[in-house]
């Protein structure tokens, strides 16, 4: 406000000089703000689960994504709070409600590299499964949980969720359909399903293997062949109720 008043006063007394004011047009978009806007950009839509669900209150949309170190540096994340709830909550309806918002979402911002979910884990694999089958994209549609919550030591959510945006974000990921991201591993929905009630490396695919690894960066090691997202016969627009 100071700085346009400033603006303002400035321009009046050039005015009234006689002053030809051009050269105090708007200055061209600063380096760090043209390098922010070249980062692909990912939305998230949070759900709840343990991944959110800190004593005392569950994290938000906006305090899972500040929780993730430098991620500004990488993406440039957006996000919604969809649900806050354990994934066993969630309905059908909402599946079918989520399934909708990611597809028109893709639909609307084909700038959008890619989308993050948040889930319980309970039911994480089925809803990575059905969005497999139905987001209709390319674009990669990432489920990601945590095992620990937040008031737990050894949380590992924030580096979960770090490890879901920049496979949402990596071109490497279009046409891999719907992912689970978890402990470095990056898993088809189709395959991979829950072990274990406690264990951090609880999602495997089993004898199918993972698709690939996220550490610092994607890699891929095989591509799923089925048919999915969208190669899907699968469209939810037509679907009233599951
Ligand atoms: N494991 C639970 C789930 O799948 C999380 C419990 C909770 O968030 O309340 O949602």
């Amino acid at each position: 406000p100071f700085h346009s008043a400033l603006r303002v006063i400035l321009l009046a007394c050039f005015a009234i000089a006689g002053v030809d004011t051009r050269f105090l047009a708007q200055a061209p978009a600063a380096p760090a703000q043209q390098a922010a806007a070249a980062l692909p950009r990912v939305h998230m839509f949070a759900t709840g689960g343990t991944i959110s669900n800190r004593n005392g209150g569950r994290l938000t949309m906006d305090e899972l994504i500040a929780s993730i170190p430098n991620l500004d540096r990488r993406v440039r994340a957006t996000g919604e709070q969809f649900l806050n709830v354990a994934s066993g909550q969630v309905t059908m309806e909402q599946w079918l409600a989520l399934a909708r918002k990611i597809n028109e979402k893709f639909k609307a911002e084909k700038d959008l590299a890619g989308v993050v979910v948040t889930s319980g884990t309970d039911t994480l694999e089925e809803l990575a499964y059905f969005l497999h089958l139905t987001v209709r994209d390319d674009r990669p549609c990432v489920v990601v949980g945590a095992m620990r919550n937040p008031s737990t030591l050894g949380y590992e959510g924030a580096a979960n969720l770090e490890e879901a945006f920049l496979v949402a974000a990596d071109p490497a990921s279009r046409g891999m359909g719907g992912l689970v991201v978890l402990n470095n591993e990056i898993n088809s929905g189709r395959e991979v399903t829950k072990t274990d009630a406690k264990l951090l490396n609880t999602f495997s695919s089993h004898d199918y293997g993972v698709l690939g690894t996220v550490y610092d960066r994607v890699q891929y090691f095989r591509k799923p062949v089925k048919r999915h997202t969208a190669a899907s016969e699968f469209d939810v627009a037509k679907i009233e109720a599951l």
